[in-house]
Formats: C-alpha cells, sequence, structure tokens
C-alpha cells in the first residue's frame, strides 16, 4: 500500500498541487489511527511476539553471558541508511543482538541484582511505548499520572508511614539518591532560591563506606564535592559501625563541617546487608540530620510475610529509595524515591513549570523530579503488583531465601572456601581460600573459577550451556570475590548443587583441598 502525500509547490503564479508517493516511507512506518495498514502492523508485531518467545524460552540452550560479540558486524549494524531496511530482515538482525546479550533468563545467572521481568511488566512497557504519554505533566498523562501518585502512596504505607507519606518514579536508584539527596540539602539550607553558595561549613553527608557509589555522584552533582560524603566504617558484617559513626559525627562538627544527612542501606551492593537501622535513625533525630533509607534493593522485604522485620526502624526515615526493577523484577528502569512528607517536594523541591496546568490535589510530576519528559513506568510497576499480589512477591522472595541458606551451607561446609560477609538477603559474597597456596594467589584463582564456571560442557560434537552458571568477580576490601544473587525464580536447589560439584571439581583437578 502507498500512502500519498500531498506536496505543495508554488511556481511563479498558480499554485500546483501535486500528488507525489512517499516510496521512501514503509508502509508500518506508523500505525495509521483509521486502521488502513492494521494487517501489516499487526504481522509485523506477531512476528516480534514470536521471536520474543522463541528466544526467551530457549535461553538456557545460550551462555548465561554472550561469548566474544562481534563488533565488526555491530559497527556494520551502527551504520544509517538512507533506504528503509525492511522490518523482517531488522528483526532477525535484532534476534543475533539478543543470542549476544546478558542472559538474565538463564538459571545460571546469579551474578547482578538483574532478573527476568516479569511478564506484565514486558507487556506494560510495549503498551505505554505505544501510547507514549508523558509523565511531565497530568495534562500529558491523565490517568498514568494519578496512577502513579496513588499507587507511590500505597508502597510509602507499606514502609510504615502515615497518610501523608508518597513519591514519584525516577529513571534508577542513583536519581532517586540525588533527588532525597537535594530535597535534604534544601530543607537543611532552605536552598531552593540561593542554593549553598555563601554557606560558612561545609554541608557533608554520613554515610558507609561500602555505600553505593551513586551518593557520592549525589554530594559531587550538588556542589558538596565527594569530599562532602562522610565515610563511615563498616563492621566484619558489613554494617555500620555505631561507634564510629557517634565518633565520625563529633570530628566532623570539631572540624568545623555541617553534617545534614545521614544514609543507611538495606541491601549493599556487594554483600547484601543491612545497616542498623533502628540506631542510625535515632542518632539522626538526636543530631537533626535528614535520615535517608537507600533500599533499592532490599525495599523489597515490605513485601515478605517472613523478612519484613529486617527493615524494622524504616518507618524512622525522612525518605527511601527502592527500586522495583531489581527485587520485584519489574523491567528496567523502574525505581522510585519516597517521602515521609510529599509535601516537602512542593516546598523545598519544585520549580513551576508556567506552561503546565496546577492542581494542588494531582501535581504535575515533571515539577516534582529532576526529570522533564519521563517514561511512564507505572504501567508495568502496577500491572506486576496486580498479577503477581503480596502473596505472589512473598513467595518468590521466600523462595529465595531457602537457596541463599542452601548456598551459605555449601559455601561453610568447604574449607577452601570463606565468606566475605553473613547473608542477610539473597546475596552471598564469598571466595575460594585455600591454605594450599599464598594468599597472594587468591585473586587469580577465583578470576579462573568464574571464567571455569562460565563454560560450555561439551559432549561430542555440541556444547550446552545448561549447566553454566554466571557469578561476579567484585572487589571488597581490596580482594577479588565472587558474587551470587539469588533472584532468579528459576533457579533451583539443582542449579546450586551443580556449581558447587564444579567448584568441588575444579579445586580437586588442582590438589587445592
Ligand atoms: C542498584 C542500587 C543503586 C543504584 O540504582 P541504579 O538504578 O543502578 O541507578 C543505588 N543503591 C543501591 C543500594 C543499589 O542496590
Amino acid at each position: 500500500m502507498n500512502r500519498w502525500i500531498g506536496v505543495c509547490y508554488t511556481i511563479s503564479g498558480p499554485l500546483l498541487l501535486f500528488l507525489k508517493p512517499v516510496n521512501a516511507l514503509p508502509d508500518s512506518a506508523f500505525i495509521y489511527p483509521d486502521g488502513t495498514n492494521r494487517a501489516e502492523v499487526e504481522a509485523l508485531l506477531h512476528k516480534a511476539v514470536t521471536l520474543l518467545i522463541t528466544e526467551m524460552t530457549q535461553a538456557q540452550q545460550r551462555s548465561p553471558l554472550p561469548d566474544a560479540i562481534a563488533v565488526e558486524q555491530l559497527s556494520e549494524w551502527a551504520k544509517i541508511p538512507e533506504r528503509s531496511v525492511d522490518a523482517e530482515q531488522l528483526l532477525e538482525i535484532v534476534r543475533s543482538q539478543l543470542k549476544q546479550s546478558m542472559n538474565a533468563a538463564h538459571p545460571g545467572y546469579i551474578g547482578h541484582m538483574d532478573s527476568i521481568p516479569t511478564t506484565l511488566s514486558i507487556v506494560g512497557d510495549l503498551l505505554v511505548a505505544a501510547l507514549n504519554n508523558n509523565m511531565l505533566s497530568v495534562e500529558m498523562s491523565p490517568v498514568l499520572s494519578r496512577l502513579e501518585s496513588l499507587v507511590l502512596r500505597q508502597l510509602a504505607t507499606r514502609f510504615g508511614w502515615g497518610p501523608a507519606a508518597g513519591g514519584v518514579m525516577v529513571s534508577g536508584g542513583s536519581l532517586a539518591n540525588l533527588q532525597a539527596l537535594t530535597v535534604a540539602r534544601n530543607v537543611a539550607f532552605d536552598a531552593v532560591d540561593s542554593g549553598i553558595v555563601g554557606l560558612n561549613q561545609q554541608p557533608v553527608i554520613l554515610v558507609s563506606e561500602v555505600a553505593h557509589t551513586s551518593i557520592k555522584k549525589a554530594a559531587m552533582i550538588m556542589g558538596l564535592g565527594a569530599k562532602g560524603v562522610i565515610a563511615l566504617r563498616p563492621n566484619a558484617d558489613s554494617q555500620v559501625d555505631i561507634a564510629d559513626l557517634k565518633d565520625k559525627l563529633v570530628a566532623v562538627k570539631a572540624n568545623g563541617q555541617r553534617p545534614f544527612a545521614l544514609v543507611a542501606t538495606a541491601g549493599t551492593t556487594v554483600t547484601g546487608n543491612i545497616d542498623p537501622i533502628a540506631e542510625m535513625s535515632a542518632i539522626a533525630k538526636q543530631h537533626s540530620l535528614w535520615f535517608h533509607v537507600d533500599a533499592a534493593y532490599g525495599g523489597a522485604l515490605v513485601f515478605s510475610d517472613t523478612h519484613r522485620a529486617l527493615l524494622d526502624g524504616i518507618d524512622q526515615a525522612d525518605s527511601i529509595t527502592f527500586n522495583p526493577q531489581k527485587w520485584l523484577y519489574v523491567t528496567k528502569t523502574c525505581a522510585t524515591v519516597l517521602f515521609k512528607q510529599f509535601d516537602v517536594l512542593k516546598q523545598h523541591f519544585r520549580i513551576r513549570a508556567p506552561y503546565m496546568g496546577d492542581d494542588e490535589q494531582w501535581p504535575n510530576l515533571g515539577e516534582l523530579t529532576i526529570q522533564g519528559t519521563r517514561h511512564p513506568d507505572i504501567l508495568k510497576l502496577w500491572l506486576s503488583l496486580q498479577h503477581l499480589g503480596t502473596a505472589g512477591y512473598s513467595d518468590i522472595i521466600q523462595h529465595n531465601y531457602r537457596l541463599s541458606a542452601q548456598f551459605v551451607q555449601l559455601v561453610q561446609a568447604r574449607p577452601y572456601l570463606q565468606l566475605a560477609s553473613q547473608p542477610q538477603m539473597n546475596l552471598v559474597c564469598f571466595r575460594l581460600a585455600p591454605d594450599t597456596i599464598d594468599a597472594s594467589q587468591y585473586d587469580a584463582l577465583n578470576a579462573k573459577l568464574q571464567r571455569h564456571l562460565l563454560e560450555p560442557t561439551s559432549s561430542d560434537d555440541s556444547q550446552s550451556y545448561q549447566q553454566s552458571v554466571f557469578l561476579s568477580l567484585p572487589t571488597y576490601r581490596n580482594q577479588r570475590w565472587l558474587k551470587a544473587v539469588l533472584l532468579n525464580p528459576h533457579t533451583q536447589a539443582a542449579t546450586i548443587e551443580t556449581l558447587f560439584e564444579k567448584i568441588d571439581r575444579f579445586i580437586a583437578v588442582r590438589n587445592l583441598a
């Protein structure tokens, strides 16, 4: 089908109207609102869905992490063509891109806080992409803006807060931390209009040495400098040491600095530990500090029937970062920043946009967030919460904890393995540390094991990735460790047994036991 577009040319006098076929535009370039190209678009979407289903249901046959990337081919694909490339041909290219991508759907993909998404979050992302509403203003997303405010208020009350609480969605936990700390700074120094130039004391934030790097980034962006972050010493289990916190508060004040925020982490990035939230909140109150909890990962525990108590004291926070894109399995990106008093955003953050209407009940979210135009991440969050229910999430979290307990037991049963900390969530950070070799060789040995675990097992003429496992290799206390995040709902006890058999063989072959 050819679309005809009228092109007007004025040629010295009379207006001539040519109807010119726009052959360069493919039939399915847009979905026509009158349904004229419905068949073409439907066929294309069916092909895309078939591709998706085929690749996702064969995920176990591919490596949890891609083999060597064909960079030359990528450079070829990256070229911007003059003429339309056939959509089917493009889908085939996408197929080979999928095959070379991080394969979080593989049950052996347990190296990071990344998992397969809920089915309905895939559907949600597809539908909002078609709708293309804008979270900038209520006018541009009349249902989705309101839904975001309502669902986030519900979410906020899950953390033990009252009806004045609420939050906004942002594109990732780093932005959530930046926004929470910016509000904290604005409240402490009344900085919305005047900023912090001219302060005679350096504002500082106190946070654990093992906190997420986004806190330092936030301090840098906020004009405090990375040195505006005072690093608290963690204890042997990677949690803020309260005595050190008290000492540092005295020291920074004696130093003429002005602490204004204290940050606790619920789920540290390397070991998944949780700071002593309740004790830290009491100290924050005593010193009139804004108390922020970075629960980007661990916040999901509010949905756990069995492990909710690990977050005790979180209701004392002034703000919370929580990423449903992690333990709630919602497609990236999906992150929230929640405030005990939602109105604080209106008083200490909002910059009014004259081109938007105003309604105090349904604020334009673009006035209350760092981002302006923003993707509607709320639909996939809402769909996932509705479809799985809190009971569904509680069950998955319990499954994750059972696997973690099994994992920890298997580590502890082996004298040549060592835990980085006592795990509190579904993260287990450990390493090979056999006393048969010098400790200076441990880093190289663990890196070798990590590569070995990823390798396919080969039968006569084919390779199988069914047994492959991807663990990440973080640096922690200046050493290399292996990190397992037992997030994937398809990872089973058998996956973990196989992993430890592989580790045992790796040790036995090298006579390291
Ligand atoms: C993941 C994470 C972040 C950062 O979130 P992004 O979405 O990657 O920006 C911050 N803090 C903690 C504790 C995290 O686990």
